[in-house]
């Protein structure tokens, strides 16, 4: 039972229920506001606590994708499910204009949620390896997935506000940054309508609730994992000129790759070449005969990250030369294929989306710069190739009084205050979208 029908029960309480149900749906975009305050109240905050309660990891989010197209069908759409594995697309056809697709991921990670709240997450789960994890959903994807359903249901009340196809897309494993890729590889460009336009947002737990940031250009960094093999030959390790030691030589070019962005890179354009992990050996008088590196590397900009990734194969072929690897046990460099481009709002969408915030919702925005070099999928989404422009925006949804000191995501103190970011986010999509459809 929701709040709201706890507090107009008895007899009174029935007339004001059904005269508040007339009014609860938004007639116009001025109403928006409170329809949405209503329909939090009334539906959504219920619909959050399920979702936060029952989290699911990447691709496997069977419950959470069924109960979404549920949710959609119920509110008039044409829902597809199993798109790109366990992604939902549901379409609004609401006459001839333009096609705007609304993005929300719904995943949750392998963390055992820590934050003690009544509606905490007790889940296991297997994940598509068939290993098992505690899940919780500590990104937030939950306010995601939820402010959609309110999105829905708002664009369905105002339909006299806009004219054009509205495209819904609920996706999954962003955290392992998959989902986009195997909706679009899955037909979502082609079975579906092609959007114009495509609009996202993610909730921020260090952001202020309530409050928006949306700029033009790079929002999200690029992410790329790499893998090198170094191949050695192993000996004792009183003889090392009996063998080759790759320990020696995956040192060197951990040094090396460091050169790429030092050197390589003009100091203003950002990049990063992290390598996290370093394994070989068993023994400290055993030149092992190989050694593993893993490396995550990140940019702003599709040249500097092709500049990255070159780099790493020049460094580690020529460094391995240098050091006297012959050609046949030159290093094996794999890049992994979940990775991304950056996400770069497009200049002309961003001003339209943010024009209507400022006329609209001005108290709610900021600007703050860039602190970090977080990846995000919906790249894919408005990547050059795809001809879609988009924006992708932040709400905030802080829990403390001190934004910078909230717990961070991806951490088992993970929350969120789902109110004003469910509410805001659903509202600001809503109008973003309304302005997008409405342009002369
Ligand atoms: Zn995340
Ligand atoms: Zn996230």
């Amino acid at each position: 039972m929701s709040k709201k029908s706890i507090l107009l029960s008895g007899a009174t309480g029935l007339l004001l229920s059904i005269s508040a149900q007339a009014h609860d749906a938004a007639e116009n975009m001025d109403d928006l506001t409170r329809a949405i305050a209503v329909d939090y109240e009334e539906r959504l905050e219920d619909l959050y606590t399920h979702f936060h309660a029952n989290p699911e990891l990447s691709f496997v989010e069977n419950k959470t994708a069924a109960r979404m197209a549920e949710e959609l069908r119920a509110l008039g759409y044409d829902v597809t499910e199993g798109v790109g594995g366990t992604g939902v697309v549901a379409v609004l056809k609401n006459g001839d204009g333009p096609t705007v697709m609304m993005r929300a991921d719904m995943d949750g990670l392998p963390v055992k949620e820590n934050t003690g709240l009544a509606h905490a997450s007790k889940a296991v789960q297997k994940d598509r390896n068939g290993n098992e994890f505690p899940v919780m959903h500590a990104c937030g994807h939950d306010v995601h997935i939820t402010s959609m359903v309110g999105s829905a249901k708002a664009m369905q009340d105002i339909k006299h506000e806009w004219s054009g196809t509205l495209v819904l897309i609920v996706q999954p494993a962003e955290e392992i940054i998959a989902g986009a890729k195997a909706m679009i590889e899955d037909g979502l460009f082609t079975r579906f309508p092609k959007p114009d336009y495509v609009i996202g947002f993610h909730v921020w737990s260090g952001l202020t609730p309530g409050k928006i940031i949306i700029e033009p250009g790079t929002v999200m960094s690029s992410s790329d994992s790499v893998y090198i093999t170094i191949k050695g030959v192993g000996a004792h390790g009183a003889s090392p000129h009996q063998g080759l030691d790759p320990i020696m030589i995956g040192s060197s070019i951990v040094m090396n790759l460091q050169t790429i962005i030092t050197r390589n890179v003009a100091p203003l354009k950002p990049g990063i070449i992290t390598v996290g992990t370093f394994h070989a050996g068993t023994k400290n008088n055993i030149i092992p005969h190989e050694a593993k590196l893993g490396l995550t590397v990140r940019s702003d900009d599709p040249e500097t990250r092709e500049k990255l990734l070159e780099g790493i194969k020049r460094v580690t072929n020529n460094t391995a030369k240098a050091l006297g690897v012959p050609e046949d046990l030159m290093p094996v460099i794999e890049h992994a294929p979940n990775r991304t481009p950056p996400t770069i709002n497009d200049p002309e969408v961003t001003a339209i989306v943010r024009g209507v915030f400022e006329e609209e919702m001005g108290d709610h925005l900021m600007r703050r710069p860039r602190d970090g070099m977080g990846a995000e999928d919906f790249a894919y989404l408005m990547a050059p190739e795809t001809g879609v422009k988009g924006v992708y925006f932040s709400v905030g949804g802080s829990i403390s009084e001190d934004p910078s000191q909230a717990p961070s995501h991806h951490s088992p103190e993970f929350n969120v205050s789902p109110k004003p970011s469910i509410s805001v986010g659903t509202e600001a999509m809503v109008r973003g979208a309304v302005a997008l459809f409405n342009q002369d």
